[in-house]
């Protein structure tokens, strides 16, 4: 492989030179050239993908090439065919689901995790991948102010976990078997989960992985009147009727920004409830534990101190590419005890004195990547108060929509807005049979199909209803205030053809 158009890797595997340092050197840099290109160019890519399904199977070969191919041939590829079929969830103007940040610190660690390669599943394996994950780990928790019980040097600690996901799941695994030890390996079909209706599908996700019995997943009506929070009251009520039944429940998850409308659910009372029971209570920050950093928002954190397990990613708003999901549990033997095993292959003198931690029974794959490198690298090179103007800058943006919105009075706003989420829909006439959802769905897929946008929707409370994230790295005003012309003038055209 080189640029210049011939290819070296000559006639069969003898003269593959995989990984030659001068090679890297000189395709990184042309890699990291086009890269660099892509992000300047970013804005005149349509931001969603506008291309039908099945299209690259028109554009490329039915099997794998038999010689290689050169680095150019590649990157006239990447340009003509992958680009046209890539979402740019990097684009300024993307304002769908919720971010999914890259930066250049981000992207140096990532960098320099695909250099050293390592699978870094016991201490041994690489030491400083271990240890460096601990200590950023332990950094992160005093920015986010959780209680000392959540450091490594309590009976507690954080991991990093590939998703938000594999986060819920391995707590409900450690959660499952401290009851089921209390109670009794045959209590199973008795276990019962206890989330709101605006809880992340992670949730049910891993009720199925972990063998909770479907029926015994309880899904409670958030509260409409408290914008989408569950009522602990109503959580109270659900876990009274199945402990009269002879169920045992021993799982709460609260969220802080909920998918849908970015909701903060009660965390104190939530938290008393579950202790009370002796059940787990896990809290899913996925998207707003970043803004949880900043002084006036950390009070959406307030109960945390009754929490078993917290979870946020910081690949959704912390700069830090994908995939860096930061879990910490109160007690980590309940998860080790869970997820340990230890097969001869594996033993070693480090682990089998016990004086190290081996995040493979942390989690559910063996091998894990250098992923603590590219956190680290973010809150080195930018540090905590960049880090809080950079939230604070998409919060504000947000505002500004939110006011844009509460401008017109063909819109409304559907929910309160608390952190970068604003949740709104063009009103449909009184007449309208749908209640707004074809108009809505129009309008949504009008901005989209323009490709000068992306936005996505939920339903709230039977309102289908258009979500406007901010927080992709490089939104600024302009593109706030471009997204929103955009939005005016598809709503008039609608009202023109209506
Ligand atoms: N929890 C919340 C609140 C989310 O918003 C999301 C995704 O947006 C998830 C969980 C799932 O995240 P992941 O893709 O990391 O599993």
């Amino acid at each position: 492989m080189d640029g210049s158009g011939t290819s070296d890797g000559g006639d069969g595997g003898g003269s593959l030179r995989p990984m030659d340092a001068e090679q890297l050197r000189e395709c990184g840099h042309r890699m990291v050239d086009f890269i660099a290109d892509y992000y300047k160019s970013m804005e005149t890519f349509p931001v969603l993908s506008q291309v039908q399904p099945g299209y690259l199977k028109e554009l490329l070969p039915d099997s794998a090439p038999n010689r290689p191919d050169t680095l150019d041939a590649l990157f006239d590829d990447i340009r003509e065919k992958i680009i046209p079929g890539v979402t740019h969830w990097q684009s300024p103007s993307y304002f769908a689901y919720y971010p999914s940040n890259s930066s250049t610190a981000g992207f140096l660690g990532e960098m320099l995790s695909a250099a050293f390669n390592i699978v870094g599943f016991s201490w041994i394996t690489s030491p400083a991948a271990t240890e460096l994950e601990v200590i950023v780990l332990d950094w992160f928790a005093k920015m986010l102010k959780l209680p000392s019980q959540f450091l490594s040097d309590a009976p507690g600690g954080g991991v990093i976990q590939g998703t938000a996901s594999e986060a819920v799941l391995v707590v409900l695994l450690a959660a499952r078997d401290r009851t089921l030890k209390k109670h009794g390996k045959k209590s199973l079909e008795k276990l019962v989960v206890y989330a709101s209706d605006q809880t992340h599908s992670a949730l049910q996700k891993a009720c199925q992985v972990a063998g909770i019995f479907p029926e015994n997943f309880r899904v409670v009506k958030a509260d409409c009147s408290k914008n989408y929070a569950v009522a602990p009251e109503a959580v109270s009520e659900a876990i009274s009727v199945d402990l009269s039944s002879g169920l045992i429940p021993f799982f709460i998850c609260a969220t802080v920004g909920t998918t849908s409308s970015s909701a903060v659910d009660p965390l104190p009372e939530l938290g008393n409830i579950a202790q009370g029971h002796d059940m787990w209570f896990h809290i899913d920050a996925a998207y707003a534990g970043s803004a949880c950093m900043c002084p006036e928002y950390r009070h959406h954190l307030d109960g945390v101190e009754k929490a078993d397990s917290f979870n946020m990613n910081a690949h959704k708003w912390f700069l830090t590419n994908f995939d860096c999901s930061l879990l910490w549990v109160k007690d980590r033997s309940y998860l080790v005890e869970a997820l340990s095993t230890n097969p001869e292959f594996l033993k070693n003198k480090a682990s089998q004195a016990n004086s190290v931690v081996d995040f493979k029974d942390w989690q559910i794959p063996l091998g894990r990547r250098f992923r603590s490198l590219k956190l680290w690298m973010v809150l080195r090179l930018y540090g905590v108060e960049n880090l809080q103007s950079y939230i604070r800058k998409h919060i504000q943006l947000a505002e500004h929509f939110e006011q844009l919105v509460l401008s017109d009075s063909r819109f409304e706003v559907v929910t309160p807005r608390l952190f970068s989420l604003v949740c709104f829909r063009l009103l449909p006439p009184t007449s309208e049979y749908e209640g707004g959802r074809q108009l809505n769905y129009d309008l949504m897929d009008a901005a989209n199909s323009s490709g000068k946008i992306f936005i996505s929707h939920t339903v709230l409370a039977g309102k289908f209803v258009l979500r406007f994230a901010v927080g992709a790295p490089l939104t600024e005003e302009q593109h706030v205030d471009a997204a929103w012309k955009l939005l005016q003038d598809e709503a008039t055209k609608l009202s023109g053809s209506a």
